[in-house]
C-alpha cells in the first residue's frame, strides 16, 4: 500500500508527488527538515521539534509556509491519513524553485514536504545489544546548530563507518568530540556524571538532548555540560546517542575499543527509561 504524503497544500499519493529538479533544496542543500517519532499514533517531544523548525526557518529567512496550529494539523492528518501507529514524521521546507542561481530571489514559495516512516520505535534491537561506532575528523560546516540538509559529510561518514563494520561515526573536532553522524553523544564517567557537550554553534541542538538532561537533573543525576576528548569517551562508564530516530542508543565499542565492559550500561538504560515514561506520558 503506497503512502498519502503532502505536498505544498495537496494530499497526495507517494507515487504521484513531484517537485522541482530547480528546487534550492535540491541544488543547494538551501532546506531544513525535522523528524519527529510517532508512537501509538502519537507525537513524540513535539513542541521542540515545531520550536526548532521555527529556529532553523528563521536562521535561514525562509517563511514559515503555515501557521503553528496548521503545522500541528498537519502532523496529526499526515499520521491519521497514513494509520501510523509507531514510526516517524518527516518534514521538509525548502526555499522553493526557480533558474539556478546563487542569489535567490524575494518571489519564491518554499517548497513544502512531509511523509510518514513506519518504524518500531520502542523495539529497537540494538538497545539489547548497543552499537559500534568508530570515531572521524569532524568535517562538517561550522553553523551545525541549524537543522539544514547540508548532510552529504555525514552521509559519506556513515557509509565509511560501514565499511569499516561499525554502525556510527563519532565526529571530532581538536581531539574533542563534536557529535555522533545524526546524534548527539554523551558520555558517563566512573563516578556517574553524565558529561554532555554545552550547546553552540558546533553542534545539532537536539530536543532529544535537551529532554533527557532535564530528566536526569529531576532524577538527581549528576550533569555536566562540557567538551570530552576521545580518550575520555574511550575510557568511560558508558557512552550513548541520543536523537529523535533512535530515542537513547548505547555506543558499546569505538574504534573496535570497549565501553566500560562492551555491553549496554546502567545509567543508558535507566535514562531511556525516563525518556520513554515521561515524553510518551506527554505526546500529543
Ligand atoms: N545531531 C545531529 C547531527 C543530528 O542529525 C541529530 C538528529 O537528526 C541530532 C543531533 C539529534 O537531534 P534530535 O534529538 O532533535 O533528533
Amino acid at each position: 500500500m503506497t503512502r498519502t504524503v503532502y505536498l505544498n497544500g495537496d494530499w497526495v499519493d507517494e507515487t504521484e508527488a513531484r517537485v522541482s529538479i530547480f528546487d534550492r533544496g535540491f541544488l543547494f542543500a538551501d532546506a531544513i527538515y525535522e523528524v519527529t517519532a510517532v508512537v501509538g499514533g502519537k507525537l513524540v517531544d513535539y513542541a521542540g521539534h515545531a520550536a526548532r523548525l521555527k529556529r532553523s526557518l528563521a536562521a535561514l529567512d525562509i517563511p514559515m509556509p503555515v501557521s503553528e496550529e496548521a503545522l500541528l494539523t498537519l502532523h496529526r492528518e499526515i499520521v491519521a491519513r497514513n494509520a501510523l501507529s509507531d514510526g516517524g514524521v518527516y518534514l521538509q521546507i525548502s526555499r522553493g524553485a526557480e533558474d539556478r542561481d546563487f542569489l535567490y530571489s524575494d518571489a519564491l514559495r518554499p517548497t513544502f514536504v512531509m511523509f510518514t516512516q513506519a518504524r518500531a520505535v520502542l523495539d529497537n534491537p540494538k538497545w539489547k545489544t548497543g552499537i559500534f561506532v568508530v570515531t572521524m575528523p569532524e568535517g562538517r560546516w561550522v553553523n551545525r546548530q541549524i537543522k539544514t540538509v547540508q548532510l552529504l559529510y555525514s552521509s559519506l561518514a556513515k557509509m565509511e563507518a560501514k565499511r569499516q563494520g561499525a554502525d556510527d561515526v563519532l565526529f571530532t573536532e581538536d581531539g574533542v568530540i563534536t557529535e555522533a553522524g545524526s546524534s548527539n553523544a554523551h558520555i558517563v564517567t566512573k563516578d556517574g556524571t553524565l558529561v554532555t557537550r554545552a550547546l553552540s554553534n558546533a553542534l545539532l541542538h537536539g530536543i532529544t538532548r535537551a529532554s533527557i538532561l532535564d530528566l536526569a537533573r529531576a532524577a538527581q543525576i549528576r550533569v555536566e555540560e562540557r567538551g570530552f576528548t576521545v580518550d575520555e569517551a574511550k575510557n568511560a562508564a558508558e557512552v550513548f546517542l541520543t536523537s529523535a530516530s533512535a530515542f537513547v542508543m548505547p555506543v558499546v565499542a569505538i574504534d573496535g575499543q570497549p565501553v566500560g565492559n562492551g555491553k549496554p550500561g546502567p545509567l543508558t538504560a535507566r535514562i531511556r527509561d525516563l525518556y520513554i515514561e515521561d515524553r510518551l506520558a506527554n505526546a500529543i
